[in-house]
């Protein structure tokens, strides 16, 4: 089973990207909701995790998401330990799904592809890059968040610089048919590399 990546900053319209795949019939893992649901539910993970942060971390067996926010808002040392213990269990969780998933592919659909190291196990990288300015305005109506809030969380990204420079395929997502005309181009291009 071929692995590939898809990435892109916030409010790129990965998640939208993805969903065109799925809609194509691709089978789809998203990395950042998987890891969500770890952090709830691996006992060992929430242990780390209470290690890290205090007993605060969880109420009533709950991550307390707006808590971690705000140790790691502006704290990349932080962050980048949550990371370092989410991470690891992310992959392994993957590697469970691909085994039990018979597919010729399967998307991988995370922020951090490249931050996390999950490039190296992926066959091919594909990038989605919207404007500046649409990345924010999206978001802001998204998340109903400040742009002060995403341009900190934008900062912890690798540039789209550097993921073009890493990608096989680029998904520039401005035109929502255009989008999806990319979409199918490259869908169409890794089934046929796959049936070689
Ligand atoms: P990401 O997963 O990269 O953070 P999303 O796919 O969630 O980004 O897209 C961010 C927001 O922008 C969503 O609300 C989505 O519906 C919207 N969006 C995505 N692509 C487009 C597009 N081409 N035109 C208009 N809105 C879009």
């Amino acid at each position: 089973m071929k692995i590939i990546g898809l990435t892109g900053g916030i409010g790129s319209g990965k998640s939208t990207v993805l969903e065109l795949f799925a809609a194509l019939g691709a089978t789809t893992y998203v990395a950042d909701l998987e890891a969500k649901k770890l952090m709830n539910s691996d006992e060992e993970l929430k242990s780390q995790i209470k290690k890290l942060f205090g007993v605060n971390a969880y109420v009533n067996g709950e991550l307390n998401r707006i808590y971690i926010a705000s140790i790691v808002f502006g704290n990349e040392e932080k962050l980048n330990a949550l990371n370092a213990l989410v991470h690891p269990k992310v992959r392994e969780d993957f590697q469970h799904y691909i085994k039990e998933t018979n597919a010729d592919f399967v998307i991988y659909e995370t922020a951090i592809l490249f931050e996390s190291g999950s490039d190296k196990f992926c066959d091919y990288i594909i990038t989605v890059l919207s404007g500046f300015e649409d990345k924010i305005s999206r978001i802001m109506k998204r998340d109903k968040t400040s742009r002060e809030q995403i341009l900190e969380r934008m900062k912890h990204q690798s540039t789209d610089d550097l993921n073009i420079k890493n990608s096989d395929f680029v998904i520039r997502n401005n035109n929502f048919e255009d989008t999806k005309n990319q979409v199918l181009t490259i869908f169409e291009l890794i089934n046929a590399l796959e049936n070689k």
